[in-house]
C-alpha cells in the first residue's frame, strides 16, 4: 500500500530550484533514505512531508488524503532531530507523554502506551531522569519515543544520528532498524551518510542537485556487479 505519494513537486527558492519535480511513492513500512551531499535537498524534502515548508508545484499526498496546505500539527507525520530537541526540564517520561498529552488521551492510557514504549526502547529505568542524565544513545531513544508515541503514520528523521560519536552509531543504526521492523512504520531518513544509508534501509533514493539520480535497494545500488 502506497502510504505517502509525492506527487510531481517542485520547490524553489527564489532563483535556486531545491527540489525538481519529485515524484515518488513510499509504501507503508517502508524504510526510505535520501542521500546525497550537503544541498541537493533532502531537507527541504523532509520539510515539505512534514508541512515545514511549501511546495512550489506539486502536492503531497499522505494516506489518500491532499495534504499539500496543511500544517504540521493536522498531518498524521512525526519528526526526529539530530540534536534530540529534547525538553531539558522534562523528564523521560514526561517527553514521552507530551505529544499523547496533547492529543488529548487519557491518563491511563497515556500511562499503558508509555510503559509499551519504554520497555520496548530498554528505557524503563530511566523514567524519572532528565535529559542531562542520559547518554547520547539513551537521548536518541527517548527522541525516538517521543516521536512513535502518538502512533503516526510516517516518521521523518533528519540526520538523526549525526551527534553521535562514531562507535555508538554503528550501534544505534542497528537498534533504529530493528525498531523499524518491529513497529512496522514508514521511516523517511535523511542523511549524507553512505553507510548509514546502506546499513539500514530498504530503499536508497539518491539525490543530486535536486533530481533522483538514482533509486534502488542497497543491493541494488551498490552491490550490482
Ligand atoms: P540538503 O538537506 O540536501 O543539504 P537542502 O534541502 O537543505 O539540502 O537545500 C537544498 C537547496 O535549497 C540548497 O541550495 C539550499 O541552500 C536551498 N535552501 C534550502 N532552504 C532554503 C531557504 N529556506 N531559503 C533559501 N534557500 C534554501
Ligand atoms: P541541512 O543541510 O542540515 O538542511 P542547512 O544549514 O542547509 O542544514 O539548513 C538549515 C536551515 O537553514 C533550514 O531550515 C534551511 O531551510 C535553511 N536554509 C538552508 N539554506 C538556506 C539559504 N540559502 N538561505 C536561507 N535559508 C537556508
Amino acid at each position: 500500500d502506497t502510504i505517502v505519494h509525492i506527487d510531481n513537486v517542485t520547490k524553489r527558492f527564489g532563483n535556486v530550484v531545491a527540489v525538481d519535480q519529485l515524484d515518488m511513492k513510499i509504501m507503508a513500512g517502508e524504510f526510505v533514505t535520501f542521500l546525497g551531499p550537503s544541498g541537493c535537498g533532502k531537507s527541504t524534502t523532509l520539510r515539505m512531508l512534514g508541512g515545514f515548508e511549501n511546495p512550489s508545484e506539486g502536492r503531497i499526498v499522505l494516506d489518500g488524503v491532499d495534504v499539500t496546505s496543511q500544517p504540521p500539527n493536522r498531518r498524521d507525520v512525526n519528526m526526529v532531530f539530530q540534536d534530540y530537541a529534547l525538553f531539558p526540564h522534562m523528564t523521560v517520561g514526561q517527553n514521552v507523554s507530551f505529544g499523547l498529552e496533547l492529543k488529548g488521551k487519557s491518563r491511563p492510557e497515556i500511562e499503558r502506551r508509555m510503559a509499551e514504549l519504554l520497555d520496548f526502547l530498554q528505557l524503563s529505568g530511566f523514567r524519572d531522569r532528565t535529559p542531562d542524565q542520559l547518554s547520547g544513545g539513551q537521548r536518541q531513544r527517548v527522541a525516538l519515543a517521543r516521536a512513535l508515541a502518538p502512533d503516526p503514520k510516517l516518521l521523518l528523521l533528519d540526520e538523526p544520528l549525526g551527534a553521535l560519536d562514531a562507535k555508538l552509531r554503528g550501534q544505534v543504526q542497528i537498534e533504529l532498524k530493528d525498531i523499524q521492523k518491529r513497529t512496522g512504520k514508514t521511516f523517511f531518513f535523511v542523511t549524507h551518510d553512505q553507510e548509514e544509508a546502506l546499513t539500514m534501509s530498504d530503499r536508497i533514493v539518491v539525490m543530486n542537485a535536486g533530481r533522483v539520480e538514482q533509486s534502488g535497494t542497497p543491493e541494488d545500488l551498490y552491490f550490482r556487479p
